[in-house]
């Protein structure tokens, strides 16, 4: 998570049947719910979690993976809390989603009363402190996505300039969409060139992940077998997001490609 951009893939914000705005929404609830709660009572966080629990468990994409009632904006500013969620502030503002009980960067003005705040949560502290994704584990981002990542936060940047005339995914979650997508970025920390800039590729996956409600949380599958060439990684991915359509898909994703190789010639 860096200061404009987050993820919270694992912690099942996008296993959610909503559009972006209702993403926000729903982050929103939680966190104003949350920073009205008096935390000096265990079971005023415990009720907490109940009740947005039987809310937010509904609206689930998969059965089989648990969206966390925890996940609300955690931004500061100027390293103070917030005291409004800051969906909606100044251009430049953060509006990272994260975890209202993380003991560190809960904006909860009470959440040190608590030495372990995350055992109040499903998880756990031990799985929510020590959970690292696979594609972060490993160190497989590129550059380039981070560079993307900071452009697609809505203020500007290679991803802003990449959005022109297709539906928008909502800029906030573009980046946590791709994020958590260690295949992806597995196979192109081995197949791509480092001088490649592969915004343009990004910006039109992170926008079918988007369209298609592509559930992705980090702890996929992994597979045996990474795909081999950008063709095979075009399909594995299109299949992903709508196998009925695949060979559709996949020949936009392989076309956003060869551009960026196009340009990358031509430079
Ligand atoms: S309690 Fe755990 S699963 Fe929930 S938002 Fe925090 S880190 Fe994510």
């Amino acid at each position: 998570m860096g200061e404009k951009i987050s993820c919270s893939a694992c912690c099942g914000i996008f296993n959610l049947k909503f559009n972006a705005a209702e993403r926000t929404a729903w982050a929103q609830r939680n966190t104003e719910i949350f920073l009205a709660l008096d935390l000096t009572k265990a079971e005023n966080i415990v009720a907490y979690r109940k009740e947005r629990e039987a809310e937010t468990l509904p609206q689930r994409i998969r059965d089989d993976i648990y969206v966390c009632p925890f996940v609300g904006f955690v931004g500061t500013k100027n390293g103070s809390h917030i005291e409004q969620p800051p969906v909606a502030c100044e251009p430049g503002a953060s509006v990272r989603t994260g975890c209202l009980l993380h003991p560190q960067g809960s904006p909860h003005p009470q959440i040190s009363l608590w030495e372990h705040p995350q055992n109040f949560s499903f998880y756990g502290e031990g799985i929510c402190l020590s959970y690292d994704c696979l594609a972060k584990e490993r160190q497989a981002f590129r550059a380039d996505f981070f560079r993307w990542a900071e452009g697609a936060d809505g203020h500007g940047g290679p991803g802003a300039a990449a959005r022109t005339t297709r539906s928008l995914p909502q800029p906030l979650y573009a980046y946590g969409r791709l994020a958590s997508d260690h295949t992806l970025h597995r196979t192109l920390a081995m197949l791509a060139m480092d001088s490649q800039d592969l915004s343009g590729f990004y910006t039109l996956l992170a926008e079918l992940y988007e369209t298609y409600s592509v559930v992705t949380t980090s702890f996929e599958d992994v597979e045996k077998v990474l795909p081999q060439s950008i063709e095979e990684l075009c399909l594995f991915l299109a299949r992903r997001i709508d196998a009925a359509n695949a060979e559709q898909i996949s020949a936009l994703l392989s076309a956003a490609w060869h551009r960026h190789t196009a340009d990358n010639k031509a430079s």
